[in-house]
C-alpha cells in the first residue's frame, strides 16, 4: 500500500485564500492586489509590508480562525472514495505555537484516513525549537524513508523530494509555477500504482 504525504495548508485547506479575504483585506481595505497577485510566498514584498508583519498577521489568523477553516471539499470527497486504498500522513511547516491547532484541525477533518500529524517548525524569533531535529520537510522525509508520494504547494519541497525519488505533485497556487490543478492531482493519484 502506497504512503501519501499531504501538506496541510493550501492543500487540505485554503489557508492563504481565507487569511487574505477574511483578515488581510478587511484590515487593509486599500490593498492594491488580489489573491491571484500573491505570486511569491511569503508575499510580504507584494503586500508592501515587512516579513514580520505578514507572519504576525498569518499567525494571528491561525490562532483565531484555524478551527473555523473548512477542509477542501474536493479533497475530502476524494478521501471518502479512495482514502482507504493508501496510507496517509500529514507533514506541515507551521510555527510551534500554532502546531497544536493544525493537529486538531487535521484529525477532526481527515482523521479517518490521516492518522499521523507531523510538523517542521517554521522559524519564529520567539521559538528556538526549529533548531532541533529536522529543519526542512526534506530532512523529515529522508529520516522517515516511508514516503512514496508527496503533495505540496511549495516548489522547493517538491524539488527536494523528487531528488529523493519520491513521486511528487505540485498543487497549483498563485505563488508557484508548473503546478497542477488540485482536481487533476486527485485524478492522477488514483492511477498511481
Ligand atoms: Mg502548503
Amino acid at each position: 500500500m502506497l504512503t501519501i504525504v499531504w501538506d496541510i495548508d493550501d492543500v487540505l485547506n485554503n489557508l492563504m485564500h481565507e487569511w487574505f479575504h477574511k483578515k488581510w483585506l478587511l484590515e487593509h481595505p486599500n490593498c492594491h492586489c488580489g489573491y491571484k497577485d500573491l505570486t511569491i510566498n511569503p508575499p510580504h514584498e507584494i503586500l508592501k509590508v515587512t516579513k514580520e508583519e505578514y507572519l504576525c498577521s498569518l499567525d494571528e489568523f491561525r490562532m483565531s480562525e484555524m478551527m473555523n477553516l473548512q477542509p477542501n471539499q474536493e479533497v475530502l470527497s476524494w478521501f471518502e472514495e479512495h482514502g482507504k486504498k493508501y496510507r496517509h500522513l500529514a507533514l506541515t511547516a507551521v510555527p510551534g505555537s500554532t502546531a497544536d491547532l493544525s493537529a486538531f484541525w487535521l484529525i477532526r477533518h481527515f482523521g479517518k484516513w490521516i492518522r499521523s500529524f507531523n510538523f517542521v517548525p517554521s522559524e519564529r524569533a520567539s521559538d528556538c525549537s526549529s533548531l532541533y531535529y529536522d529543519r526542512t520537510k526534506y530532512d523529515f522525509l529522508k529520516w522517515l524513508e516511508k514516503a512514496d508520494i508527496l503533495i505540496d504547494d511549495n516548489s522547493i519541497n517538491i524539488k527536494s523530494a523528487q531528488e529523493s525519488g519520491i513521486t511528487t505533485y505540485l498543487v497549483s497556487r498563485p505563488w508557484n509555477s508548473g503546478g497542477v490543478a488540485l482536481t487533476e492531482v486527485l485524478r492522477e493519484l488514483t492511477t498511481v500504482k
